[in-house]
């Protein structure tokens, strides 16, 4: 259910093994994003859009869409005929024969999978980076990888059954996705399952900082390797230098956290995350450290776009939800001129009003929260509505002068007006790099 990406690579996992495949969605098939003749043409049917009448009782499976509520009609009839209902994630699993190093949060998720990937792969491990990252599980799972390193959405653990993380890194917890699991405490049950099938040869890093993750955390069975940059075991910084400090008070140095090409104070807890995960594989430090010093950082992610006239423009994209948008307000240096809003989750802009009355001389507020924006924190800064991003764009550089950061950093979902957060991104950066 749910003919997406994930469903799609699902569909054709399952296919390539000699299972019977149905997929359906609610959209019709010619509006479905995913392309699905190919899925046709190798033996897939496809039911789009899916009715009231479509006959369950043939099923063996039901495998949902992370994207699917688990209140879906189809869910429920699904559930109450007996079929069981699982998820992309878990279905992939069952193809996979390395280990899997699986990495959850509210944000640095992809930064920190994309970063453990290099790791190993730096360290000589046949290993691939997937999941919520861009290339579903499904993609990859059948294939001969050592280790897989995974990025997992709340949305996915919500349908594991046996889903089992050799290494599971849990990164924080702040308000997200909270219109579909309704509370903070459902949406940290939902993280917590990413080691609820762990037993104690596993492990678990988690950031001992964040109160609710280590709280959940230490409930667990697994082998526990925190990380905290001020901390004084597991992944610390000590004296500006990545250390592992092990249980038994010895301590491995990694490297100095300035000799990254990522900054900022985040990436130096993704760092810490990654490097924890890591040697809990068994990478040695001085792999951990090669990896560490050569990883370049992702696309939409605080990235740097161009200068113009002495102003900077950085395109932070991926922050969809406002602790995100208040990371990237720490790293960037003032004066800035904000732009921000999108489809909202439900979280407060107000979160972030220190630093915007700190730092922001300018607001450019777009897309269905722009109101909202303009509400909770007009009377800090200046807040301005822009009708589109080129409209956005151009309002920036019209207020603009030498030394301004020209900040997209929406905190808040992109669908209102684009496919997703990297379509959001394109246009930005090709807005700004056409100026
Ligand atoms: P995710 O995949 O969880 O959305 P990303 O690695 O794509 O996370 O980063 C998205 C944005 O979240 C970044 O641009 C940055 O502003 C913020 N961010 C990244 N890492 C962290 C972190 N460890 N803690 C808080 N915010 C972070």
């Amino acid at each position: 259910m749910g003919m997406g990406r994930s469903g799609s690579a699902v569909s054709r996992l399952l296919n390539r093994h000699g299972i019977n495949v149905i997929g359906v969605d609610d959209a019709p098939a010619d509006r479905l994003k995913t392309p699905v003749e190919e899925l046709i043409s190798q033996g897939v049917m496809i039911h789009a859009p899916i009715d009231i009448s479509f006959p369950l009782d043939d099923a063996d499976l039901l495998i949902v869409s992370p994207g699917v509520s688990l209140d879906h009609w189809l869910v429920r009839k699904a559930q109450s005929k007996g079929i069981k209902v699982i998820g992309e994630l878990e279905t992939a699993s069952y193809f996979f024969s390395g280990k899997i190093i699986a990495v959850t949060g509210t944000n640095g998720k992809s930064t920190t999978t994309a970063l453990t990937g290099h790791i190993l792969k730096t360290a000589g491990v046949a290993c691939s980076a997937a999941g919520n990252i861009g290339l579903p599980f499904s993609e990859v799972a059948d294939e001969r990888f050592e280790a897989a390193v995974i990025e997992v959405s709340s949305y996915q653990l919500e349908t594991i059954d046996t889903f089992h993380p050799h290494v599971a890194v849990w990164l924080n917890l702040t308000p997200d996705h909270l219109g579909r699991h309704g509370s903070m405490t459902n949406y940290a049950s939902m993280k917590a399952r990413i080691f609820s099938n762990q037993n104690a040869q596993d492990w678990l890093v988690y950031n001992a900082s964040d109160k609710i993750t280590a709280e959940y955390c230490s409930r667990a069975v697994s082998r526990l390797l925190p990380f905290d940059i001020s901390g004084a075991s597991g992944a610390v910084l000590r004296d500006k230098i990545i250390t592992i400090m092990s249980g038994s008070g010895e301590s491995e140095e990694i490297l100095p956290a300035d000799e990254m090409l990522i900054k900022g104070r985040h990436n130096i807890e993704n760092a810490l995350a990654a490097s924890a995960a890591g040697w809990a594989y068994g990478i040695s430090a001085k792999s951990i450290a090669e990896g560490l010093k050569t990883f370049k950082g992702l696309e939409h992610r605080q990235e740097f776009v161009r200068e113009y006239h002495g102003v900077r423009f950085c395109n932070d994209s991926k922050a969809t939800n406002v602790a995100s948008g208040i990371t990237a307000l720490q790293s960037i240096d003032a004066p800035i001129i904000l732009i921000a809003g999108g489809r909202g989750k439900g979280d407060s802009f107000a979160d972030a009003s220190d630093l915007i009355s700190k730092k922001v001389r300018l607001i450019i507020a777009i897309g269905e929260t722009a109101e909202q924006i303009e509400n909770e924190l007009s009377s800090i800064t200046i807040v301005k509505r822009a009708s589109d991003m080129k409209e956005a764009v151009n309002t920036a550089l019209a207020n603009a002068v030498s030394g301004d950061n020209v900040l997209l950093s929406p905190m808040c979902a992109s669908f209102d007006m684009y496919d997703d957060f990297e379509h959001r991104g394109r246009v930005f950066k090709e807005l700004v790099n056409d100026l």
